[in-house]
């Protein structure tokens, strides 16, 4: 097994072991399957078959959302620990859905590397295209898993060549590919020179693995049937003179992925790639803040918020606040600033997201992701520290792209309804703009299928009935500029004027033209359509 300070011999040991990651893939490829192998893997669990089965004795007990079972879709991100060799991954579940991507989009600020899944039928879709634009943007590493190949597949080199097509990065293999469909018998381990053999007969047994001398080596004749082995030895040479070789700093920077063929279901492919996660990591990275970065080794505890889940116990109005360590060794009790209210907080109760269950942490390390429980004080860009007045950057809110207007069932309610469109407002599930003029409120979400889950959640949650109806305004900017130019700009177009839950100042539009406008008319004022949570 490999060395844990194999890459950064100058971290501590707890720190250069860790790996905290996300899988992204199109609704279908086969995440919850591979992170049940994960965890089997991970010794966390006896059989893999129990994650699905525990996820869903975890969602009625927290009561998510039936609708999630229903369409099958994972609404809410969450956070798993565990163990593999002396590596300890912290593997951060994406929502997979297009509707969910501003919440993707923070839980990849968590993160030091995302793990790819595509369908080896299906190739890159769309959804892994946006999820990948999304990591590109932040230049997180990817490593590739192509999964089912137990199935009919498409031509190991159209996969590659799609990849780096679409995606625009250049691909490795890792391993190939021996045979297709019914025919596929394994892998060769390109990076180690191995023989990777599937056990169709038993999906949880871990691959058979024979070590090779190179391509030549006569063992591999008499393991793989003489049509495959000449077809591999032929493609093993051709996509080494082809295909770029492995590069592990240009995997680091994100400008190529080395990809694993395999089988999730068959627990195929999996360990390899698990081996891949700890060999190219990365280990915890340096933090972008204000006015100085952070460095995971630092002895100074700081975290920032990516997620806020509410509700998560139906009898206690509790929140948690998942929040990334990015520097430092944290224990339990321990006390922290809350930087934007510069506020003590002593974190009593801090929670690990071991896969078996929801754990007390006693301690936690530079990249580990530990629950806070809260009232409601911690919110998504909160920074905390042992006192220094540092804000981590680069979590954005972003404009919401449909606006309607939220109406009680019961008129009575209206202050409830409030009380519970401002919780999910800092929850990051949705926005909600009260505005200048007239009554209610306007909430902003991302896609369609928000002001559903946001409706059926305000039912289930506060028993309040609630209707979203068509508002005039299709969007929202946020205004800035010198607060005179800005007094006067909100003066005069009081009709469009709103606060966000933060009480920032939005400008509600109902099209393009009403942007221009301003822009031609308020020089001094800019709109925009993101805005930085810290
Ligand atoms: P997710 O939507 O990406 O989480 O995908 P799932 O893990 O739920 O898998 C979608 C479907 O593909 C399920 O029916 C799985 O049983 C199936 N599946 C997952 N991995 C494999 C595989 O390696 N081979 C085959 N044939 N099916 C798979």
């Amino acid at each position: 097994m490999l060395d844990t300070a194999s890459n950064r011999p100058d971290l501590p040991a707890e720190i250069a072991r860790r790996r905290t990651f996300a899988i992204i893939s199109h609704p279908d490829a086969g995440k919850t399957t591979l992170t049940e192998k994960f965890l089997l893997y991970g010794g966390a669990i006896q059989m893999a078959g129990q994650v699905r089965a525990k996820g869903e004795a975890r969602r009625t007990r927290s009561d998510f959302m039936q609708m999630e079972k229903d369409r099958g879709i994972s609404v809410s991100a969450s956070a798993m620990s565990f163990d593999f060799g002396t590596f300890r991954f912290n593997l951060v579940d994406t929502p997979g859905h297009s509707d969910f991507s501003e919440d993707t989009y923070r839980t990849l600020t968590a993160v030091d590397a995302a793990v790819m899944v595509i369908d080896g039928a299906k190739g890159v879709e769309s959804q892994t295209q946006k999820l990948f634009e999304v990591c590109r943007l932040r230049d997180l590493p990817i490593l590739t898993f192509c999964n089912k190949m137990d199935r009919e597949s498409r031509d190991t080199f159209d996969i590659i060549d799609e990849i780096q097509e679409n995606l625009a990065i250049d691909v490795t293999p890792a391993s190939w590919p021996i045979g297709v469909g019914r025919g596929f018998i394994g892998c060769y381990d390109m990076l180690h020179d191995r023989l990777e053999l599937m056990d169709r007969a038993d999906r949880n047994k871990v691959a058979q693995s024979i070590e090779i001398n190179g391509l030549d080596d006569p063992k591999l004749d008499e393991h793989v049937p003489a049509n495959l082995v000449a077809q591999l030895r032929e493609e093993v040479a051709m996509a080494r003179e082809l295909l770029p070789a492995l590069d592990r700093q240009s995997v680091l920077e994100g400008h190529m992925t080395p990809i694993w063929f395999g089988s999730a279901i068959n627990s195929f492919g999996v360990k390899e790639l698990m081996t891949g996660i700890a060999e190219f990591g990365p280990e915890p990275q340096v933090q972008k803040a204000t006015p100085r970065e952070i460095a995971p080794e630092e002895t100074r505890v700081t975290g920032f918020v990516f997620k806020v889940q509410a509700n998560m116990d139906p009898r206690h109005r509790d929140r948690v606040a998942f929040v990334r360590l990015a520097s430092g060794h944290f224990k339990r009790g321990m006390k922290l600033t809350h930087v934007r209210s510069k506020k003590p907080m002593t974190v009593t109760a801090p929670v690990l997201f071991l896969a078996s269950d929801r754990e007390l942490a006693e301690e936690a390390w530079a990249g580990d992701i530990i629950g806070i429980p809260n009232h409601g004080q911690l919110r998504i860009g909160d920074t905390l520290t042992e006192g220094e007045d540092l804000r981590v950057t680069g979590i954005p809110s972003f404009a919401p792209e449909l606006l309607q207007q939220a109406r009680a069932g019961d008129p009575m309610k209206a202050k409830h309804l409030e009380k519970a469109l401002m919780q999910f407002a800092e929850e990051g599930a949705a926005k909600v703009f009260k505005p200048a003029f007239g009554s209610g409120f306007i909430v902003g979400v991302v896609g369609a299928l928000q002001f559903e889950v946001l409706a059926s959640r305000i039912e289930q949650e506060y028993g309040l009935p609630v209707r979203f109806e068509n508002s005039q305004f299709t969007s929202a900017r946020w205004v800035n500029g010198p607060k005179a130019a800005v007094d006067k700009f909100t003066e005069a177009n009081k009709q469009h004027i709103a606060r966000d839950n933060d009480g920032d100042v939005v400008y509600l539009t109902r099209m393009q033209w009403d942007i221009d406008r301003v822009e031609r008319d308020y020089p001094d004022v800019t709109l925009t359509s993101t805005k930085e949570m810290m």
